[in-house]
């Protein structure tokens, strides 16, 4: 990968992976000429709470399957490689070890989660280690954040404006009009028995429907009749 290469990198449960995730990164990609975007599932160790309700074999899969055909798109098992939960800070600096620069790495996450951004690991650090990406979300304007982060507000400037970036990294407020959809309504959409057609990429929801994945009374990891 080259010094001036752009990656995007789409983290998150991804329980499952959906249409919102995609356009997010579909948008980020042609807003900033992102020459990769990798769409990373995270690790919560066993003993986390709030543990997802698909495996991590089948979140990578699903991420897997969204990206299948959308060129310049990968899935990353980084995090699910690495040892404890996934912290951003610490997925930034793994890139750093393989080569890639602050300057070249464009963090995405969605207007709601960068909103909690004061209570992630390595605050305020974090923001040192990459660009950042902050999409809208239904619910979740981008123009509401410098209100919302008065702190932070300073560093952030409008997607379109000035990409070229200065000395310090940058948090670019992408306005992009992405579908109202979560993976929290998704999974309540097939406990109930509802289709999710068009809510998630369509290799994505055969492979829901294929395996049984968010069924009412099949925990994935019981599939085989273990525990
Ligand atoms: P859950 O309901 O389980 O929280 P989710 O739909 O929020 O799921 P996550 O895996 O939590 O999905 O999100 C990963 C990242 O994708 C977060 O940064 C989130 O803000 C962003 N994201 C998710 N859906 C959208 C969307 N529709 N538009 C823009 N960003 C989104
Ligand atoms: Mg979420």
């Amino acid at each position: 990968m080259s010094r001036s290469a752009r990656v995007g990198i789409l983290g998150g449960t991804l329980d499952p992976i959906h249409q919102g995730h995609v356009e997010a990164a579909l948008a980020s990609r042609r807003a900033f000429a992102l020459d990769e975007v990798r769409v990373v599932p995270s690790r919560v160790p066993p003993h986390r709470p709030a543990q997802p309700v698909a495996s991590q074999y089948h979140r990578f899969a699903m991420a897997s399957l969204a990206v299948n055909g959308l060129a310049g798109f990968v899935a990353s098992d980084d995090e699910l490689q690495a040892p404890g939960p996934s912290y951003t800070a610490d997925t930034l600096e793994r890139l750093h070890r393989n080569g890639l620069e602050a300057s070249q790495i464009y963090f995405i996450s969605g207007a709601d989660a960068f909103a909690e951004i004061a209570t992630w690991r390595r605050y305020p650090e974090v923001l040192e280690l990459a660009q950042f990406i902050v999409v809208s979300r239904p619910g979740h304007p981008v123009t509401a954040l410098p209100e919302r982060l008065p702190h932070l507000a300073a560093r952030m400037r409008r997607a379109g404006s000035a990409i070229a970036v200065p000395d310090q990294p940058s948090i670019f407020l992408l306005d992009a009009p992405t579908p109202d959809v979560s993976s929290t309504a998704i999974r309540e959409r097939l406990r109930t028995g509802r289709p999710v057609t068009g809510l998630v990429p369509a290799a994505v929801e055969r492979h829901i429907i294929q395996h049984g994945l968010y069924a009412a009374g099949v925990p994935a990891d019981q599939l085989h009749g273990q525990n």
